[in-house]
């Protein structure tokens, strides 16, 4: 036998057809940033040092992708390279937040520590608040082929005589078929992480999860991400910045009680 192309031999891999995108970029209105970086500077003027905190980067409902504000819980304690926050207080939060906002990820500071990037405990935040925020922001995504060894099309009357083993799925029809392909469903979703510091750093990365609906095959990946700001009409004004004050007076605890770290 003569093989005009090698690449003949290759077997054909699984089809996947894209139905959506999960986004590459971290979306953010002007006035969400201005408010996100207005933080460090008002907890050094309230509280007289640079203190770590955190909080959740919220979007609307209609278009989760896109960050509108920055929700700050109660944080349990804060101190130069630490943060805690519970899981009361995160309740506490969500629970308050109006019933068009989603919560599609998470913001910290690193103060004026010299750490620019996401240390482990990070990423362990960052995959928490992945599994918490999938639900909120979750889509189908993709059209993917289940690749099955053994697949058998059967009639309904064939597949009670079956008695072969060796078997591992039946596609049981009501008429004779010669081919069947299998697709599953896979959802989608991702969730942001922002850490600022003193100065106006900001670092950004986009954590993913994917998973089949029929195998239940879960996928987990992460990019670093550019922040790109976009002008939705609203603007930081003074008054959002009292405001903004008001609530850092009462959500940001130095000195308290810590248990993590970074
Ligand atoms: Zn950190």
């Amino acid at each position: 036998m003569k093989i005009r192309r090698l690449s003949l031999l290759a077997k054909e891999g699984p089809r996947e057809i894209e139905i959506a995108k999960l986004p590459r970029d971290v979306t953010i209105t002007t006035y969400a940033k201005c408010r996100a970086l207005a933080v460090n500077g008002l907890v050094r003027a309230i509280h007289g040092d640079s203190y770590e905190w955190y909080g959740f980067t919220l979007a609307s409902k209609d278009r989760p992708e896109c960050i509108v504000d920055i929700g700050i819980p109660f944080n349990d304690s804060n101190a130069y390279h630490h943060t805690a926050i519970g899981p009361e207080n995160i309740s506490l939060f969500s629970d308050s937040l109006p019933h068009d906002l989603i919560i599609n990820g998470w913001i910290h500071s690193h103060g004026r520590l010299d750490y620019r990037g996401f240390s482990r405990t990070d990423e362990q935040n960052h995959l928490s608040v992945l599994d918490y925020v999938g639900t909120f922001v979750k889509k189908p995504v993709s059209r993917r082929q289940i690749v099955i060894r053994d697949l058998v099309a059967l009639t309904q009357d064939r597949f009670g005589q079956d008695e072969k083993t060796g078997r591992s799925v039946w596609v049981v029809t009501d008429v004779p078929v010669s081919e069947a392909r299998i697709f599953e469903a896979v959802h989608g979703s991702f969730c942001y992480g922002i850490v600022v510091g003193d100065g106006g750093w900001h670092m950004q990365e986009i954590y993913y999860k994917t998973r089949g609906i029929l195998t239940g095959s879960v996928s987990i990946g992460k990019k670093e991400a550019r922040m790109v700001p976009v002008d939705s009409g609203r603007v930081f004004t003074k008054k959002d910045r009292e405001l903004l004050a008001g609530e850092i007076k009462a959500k940001i605890k130095p000195g308290e009680r810590i248990s993590h770290s970074r």
